[in-house]
């Protein structure tokens, strides 16, 4: 049975021209109407919570309190404080000038680049769709939604539900494949909003750069953890876990890989196995509260990713059952991986968690920054000097203190990676800022022509001598 419809190629470029026409005629430019629309899409999460839960328990296994708190609530939360803000993202600035100038009315105007196009992954599939959209409704342009075919129930629901709650002529979905994005990618758009793998980014900058289209790029990396030698270690590994078992580590903040102090990796492992047995009593591989890995490719990645670590297997309490059936892995955690470990190559994206014992804070500053800048860089420490080194020696998109994944949690950041890891901000305020131009204008009276006298040709000596 066929679960996602995907969109016939030849309506690709039909429905660009129709949200390319309701952005012509204006209908997405009154703040009045983009705050309906943003209150239709926190109605929708809120009224179709359970079918959203539903969908992701088909595509992920996604534990239902998981999809509640980060995907629907946030969507809820996040959709109506837009609109509650909009107001003020939206009012031009007047921006403070010399005294000459303030005559001339400078003013920074908030305008909708145009049409968008979003295209999003699978892993929170249900806020990765609704965020970018909600900032696009937010500055006034239409939208086109490409979800991912790999989360094939909430793409079909989304596609069945938007049009139910969002205007339709300016609000649509295509769904496909790699042919159905690469048309879309042929087409010219005012944004492209591209969350997902650093591979496919590839594909899509080099698509935007042939019609000059500004894009944001929300991708991953390998996350790292440093572990500070004075932490708890009890309690780092703690939040380090519970971290990495949400969507059973397909996170794109997930803690990648753990630095932790040789002399205390034991210690480390112990907390892991006491949060562990707290968090599965009874283990992951069957717990309605762990998810499962999205579709065998990466079932069979993460597998053979196991078989090729030569770092030590923690086999005693994390038994690491596979579940090829419900495509389930219990957290796995490898200790004493070193440099050279095909864990320490590509983003992990699922519940294996290596850790790398180091010597100092000296050689885990320099273990990250030989690698590609992270999405995130996550400490656990309480030395100021420890914190003032990260902050000051690395580069990463986020930096976390003491906790993992918690950050998201906060609407008032802006998210985004660097290098590697992205490019462009989202969330909030941010987002909104990311559809919008800012158009400036200044408008000279008449009456400043006595002062403008000097810049006319022919320019004689009274204009040399100013
Ligand atoms: P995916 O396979 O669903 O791909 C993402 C989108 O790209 C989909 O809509 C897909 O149809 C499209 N796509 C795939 N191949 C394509 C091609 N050849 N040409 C054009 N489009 C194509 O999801 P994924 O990339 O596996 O997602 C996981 C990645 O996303 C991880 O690296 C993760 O870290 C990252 N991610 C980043 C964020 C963030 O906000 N920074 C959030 C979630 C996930």
């Amino acid at each position: 049975m066929t679960i996602l419809k995907y969109t016939p190629i030849r309506e690709i470029p039909k429905i660009r021209e129709t949200l390319r026409a309701t952005f012509k005629a204006g209908v997405t430019r009154p703040l009045e109407w983009r705050k309906h629309q943003l209150y239709q899409l926190a109605r929708l999460a809120q009224n179709e919570a359970d079918a959203i839960c539903d969908a992701l328990n088909k595509d992920l296994s996604k534990p239902k309190l998981e999809v509640l708190m980060a995907e629907v609530g946030a969507v809820v939360e996040r959709a109506t404080k837009s609109a509650e803000q909009l107001d003020a993202w939206a009012a031009p600035e007047h921006p403070d000038v010399p005294d000459w100038h303030k005559g001339w009315k400078p003013t920074v105007h908030k305008a909708p680049r145009g049409t968008a196009l979003i295209i999003s992954p699978w892993n929170y599939p249900f806020i990765l769709n609704s965020q970018p959209l909600m900032g696009a409704i937010a500055a006034g342009c239409c939208a086109v939604l490409k979800p991912s075919e790999v989360s094939p129930h909430l793409s079909q629901l989304v596609t069945d539900l938007l049009p139910k709650y969002l205007d339709p002529s300016a609000y649509r979905v295509v769904n496909g494949a790699v042919s159905e994005t690469t048309k879309l990618l042929e087409l010219q758009w005012d944004h492209i909003f591209y969350t997902g793998n650093s591979r496919v980014a590839r594909i899509i900058a080099a698509a935007a750069a042939k019609h000059l289209t500004p894009l944001t790029l929300e991708l991953g990396g390998k996350s790292p953890v440093l572990v500070d030698s004075a932490y708890d270690m009890r309690l780092a590994a703690k939040r380090i876990l519970w971290g990495k078992c949400n969507n059973a580590g397909q996170i794109c903040v997930a803690p990648d890989y753990i630095l932790v102090p040789r002399s205390k990796q034991d210690e480390f492992v112990e907390g892991l196995k006491e949060a562990y047995k707290t968090f599965f009593p009874d283990g992951a591989i069957g717990a309605s509260h762990y998810g499962s890995i999205v579709n065998e490719s990466h079932f069979n990645r993460l597998s053979s990713l196991l078989d090729r670590t030569k770092g030590e297997r923690i086999t005693d309490v994390f038994e690491g059952r596979k579940d090829t059936a419900r495509k389930r892995i219990e957290p796995t955690v490898v200790k004493n991986v070193q440099d050279d470990d095909p864990l320490l190559e590509e983003e992990l994206f699922g519940p294996i968690l290596p850790i790398v014992p180091v010597d100092s804070l000296d050689e885990a500053l320099a273990f990250i920054n030989a690698r590609p800048h992270p999405l995130v860089l996550y400490a656990f420490t309480e030395d100021p000097n420890v914190k003032q080194r990260l902050i000051d020696e690395t580069q990463s998109g986020g930096l976390v203190f003491n906790d993992t994944f918690q950050q998201l949690a906060v609407n008032e950041l802006p998210f985004a990676g660097v290098g590697q890891s992205g490019y462009g901000y989202q969330v909030m305020k941010y987002t909104f800022d990311t559809y919008t131009q800012l158009r400036s204008s200044i408008d000279i009276p008449k009456e400043a022509e006595p002062f403008l006298q000097l810049r006319y040709p022919p320019h004689g000596p009274e204009a040399v001598k100013a």
